[in-house]
């Protein structure tokens, strides 16, 4: 699958992860970071942000969200779990960062707000 086919899909899902936040959840989102360039993924690796040079957001297949709850912001992994269970049933290929082992637990280096999909 070409990487535009796959930023497409993503895309999609997302748009649907919003509605079932909205519409199931109650919790409101406003957007981070989506597309990232190469030089300000230097800077954030440099700086202890991010891990990788290989983050998924320079391929435009991963989005960081804030959560409100009742006008709140929040980043509490019990209450985006649910959002990150919803985005792996969406797609094999999808993982939520609040779960980078992918075993349903908070262990570990974890990035609650970010969504992506594998290429
Ligand atoms: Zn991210």
């Amino acid at each position: 699958m070409k990487l535009s086919e796959k930023q497409r899909i993503f895309t999609y899902n997302i748009a649907c992860l919003i509605h079932f936040a909205y519409d199931q959840l109650g919790v409101e989102l406003t957007f981070g970071e989506a597309y990232r360039t190469k030089e300000q993924q230097k800077i954030y690796f440099n700086q202890g942000k991010s891990q990788t040079m290989n983050s998924n957001h320079l391929n435009r297949l991963a989005v960081d969200f804030n959560f409100f709850v009742n006008t709140k912001l929040t980043y509490d992994w019990e209450v985006v779990k649910p959002l990150g269970d919803y985005w792996k049933s969406l797609h094999p290929k999808n993982r939520w960062g609040g779960d980078w082992n992918n075993n349903g637990i908070k262990d570990g280096f974890i990035d609650t707000p970010h969504f992506e999909m594998q290429p």
